[in-house]
């Protein structure tokens, strides 16, 4: 995208601000960043995760708050069992910090798909670039119709229910719907996959982008469904997080 190619990407102290849990698994990191960080709608920053052996590793995190970031981001964070990167930022306790390079990535809505409707799709954690992506298009004045279809484990790992639902009360070109596919009550409804959500509610002859966000067998299974509606690969974007 050619408005990225000028960025600048900063190597930082992250100070954890606040920690939220979210769910079971997910919290809700709020971080500092430089005054100067500038960032779209979609980016994700990098922890430098430092190993006792003396190497490091990084691990990508997509901010999960609408810019701009005014010295603080949020991020939304699965803790994977036994994961090298997570284990040890769900130990960080508020106010200290790790290593952070940033912002990175180019999974921002595109200026040109802008012109029509727009379909986000994500599972677990990877509605965490949308927590960005959605607010940011709906507060800049964006009248086409949005829709959001989000799939999670159970009725204890849905994420930002409250937050997308009081949108959608705001805002009537978006549209948020939810599932759960292995409810912990059986008798809880949504119950289903994000592809099942996708088959009931998307509107019949919808000619616009689709972003796609979550680990790769979901991005995989809903790229076939969308295929077997007609989608061209031209309007279906990603960003996997496995
Ligand atoms: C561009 C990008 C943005 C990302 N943004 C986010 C984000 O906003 N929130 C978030 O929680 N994660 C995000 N991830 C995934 C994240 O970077 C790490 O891969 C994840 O947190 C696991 O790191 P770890 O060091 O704890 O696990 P590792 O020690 O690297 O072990 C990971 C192992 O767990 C498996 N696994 C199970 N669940 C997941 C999962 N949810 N993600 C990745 N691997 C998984 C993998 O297949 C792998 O075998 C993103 C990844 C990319 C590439």
């Amino acid at each position: 995208m050619k408005m990225l190619t000028r960025q600048k990407v900063h190597s930082f102290d992250a100070q954890l601000i606040s920690f939220r849990r979210l769910s079971i698994s997910t919290g809700h990191f709020t971080v500092s960043v430089p005054q100067e960080f500038v960032f779209y709608a979609g980016q994700f920053v990098s922890f430098i995760i430092k190993k006792e052996d003396g190497t490091s590793l990084r691990r990508p995190y997509s901010i999960a708050s609408a810019p701009p970031a005014n010295g603080q981001i949020d991020l939304c964070i699965k803790k994977v069992e036994g994961g090298i990167g997570t284990t040890m930022l769900f130990a960080l306790q508020e106010g200290e910090s790790m290593p952070a390079l940033g912002p990175m990535g180019a999974f921002g809505v595109q200026e040109a798909h802008k012109v029509g409707d727009l379909c986000f799709i994500s599972t677990g954690a990877g509605i965490a670039p949308f927590k960005s992506i959605i607010p940011d298009l709906l507060k800049n004045g964006f009248s086409k119709s949005v829709f959001l279809f989000s799939g999670f484990k159970n009725e204890q790992e849905i994420l930002y229910q409250e937050e997308f639902s009081a949108l959608a009360e705001q805002y009537s070109n978006f549209h948020y719907f939810h599932a759960v596919d292995s409810p912990i009550d059986k008798n809880y409804i949504p119950k289903g996959r994000v592809q099942d959500l996708v088959k009931k509610y998307l509107p019949p002859g919808f000619s616009g982008h689709f972003y796609l966000c979550g680990l790769w067998a979901m991005i995989e299974d809903v790229g076939k469904l969308l295929a077997a509606k007609g989608v061209t690969s031209q309007r279906i974007h990603f960003e996997r997080y496995d």
